[in-house]
């Protein structure tokens, strides 16, 4: 038996964690049901945050499995950033053992899961699209068919980071468009889940969101590893 990959000392239980390591992870157990934003353990009775309140994204609902935090965020960055798939895999199963467990995913699964896309050249230097790998997992582990042609990205979005807010979320929008292949298949849909690595501001999510409605789905909801705070 493997050791943990966390703490090196005890056997691996899940995923090359042990089970204290696993219990000590930052799951994300009080959050916004909409966006899965953390909220504080002191917050009861309230289930959506200001935000989502204030103006509601596309998606209904979210779930991530972590917080955003030590030592997921060390573990995501090692597997989008040092080309570590067998990481993504472990992140992947630990998502979804935690949706496993989410009565109303259960209640209510989707039919198909897409991942976020990624453009063909970060996925040619990286050697894979991290969001796709998760989604594989999930796939599997879940038993819901994993689509990633129904959805292309183009290149304008890789220079996000030299925006200014405003300009971005019209750069964002015009950075996704639906396939033929997925015009022709999207409204036999019902329920899509799109999966990503980490959400950080639902932007992304909520652009593809607005897209899979307009194409015909009658409800999507997002999965990610991680949320940031
Ligand atoms: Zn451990
Ligand atoms: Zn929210």
């Amino acid at each position: 038996m493997p050791k943990c990959m966390l703490c090196q000392l005890k056997n691996a239980y899940i995923s090359n964690i042990c089970l204290h390591c696993l219990e000590d992870l930052p799951w994300n157990r009080q959050f916004c049901n909409q966006c899965a934003l953390p909220l504080p353990t002191t917050s009861d009775q309230q289930d959506v945050c200001g935000q989502c309140l204030s103006s509601p994204p596309f998606f209904s609902t979210t779930r991530t499995a972590f917080c955003y935090q030590f030592p997921i965020d060390r573990l995501i960055a090692n597997f989008k950033d040092q080309q570590n798939p067998p990481m993504g895999k472990a992140l992947g199963q630990l998502l979804a053992q935690s949706l496993s467990n989410d009565s109303s995913i259960q209640n209510n699964p989707p039919e198909l899961i897409i991942p976020v896309p990624s453009h063909r050249n970060s996925v040619n230097r990286r050697g894979y699209n991290p969001a796709q790998l998760i989604a594989n997992t999930l796939s599997k582990q879940l038993s819901i068919p994993s689509v990633s042609s129904f959805i292309s990205k183009r290149n304008q979005s890789e220079q996000q980071k030299n925006l200014s807010a405003p300009e971005r979320l019209v750069n964002l929008a015009n950075a996704f468009s639906i396939t033929k292949k997925g015009i022709t298949s999207i409204p036999n849909y019902y329920r899509i889940a799109i999966v990503d690595d980490v959400v950080t501001t639902c932007a992304t999510a909520n652009t593809l969101s607005k897209l899979l409605l307009e194409a015909g789905a009658q409800d999507v909801i997002v999965w990610a590893v991680a949320r940031t705070p």
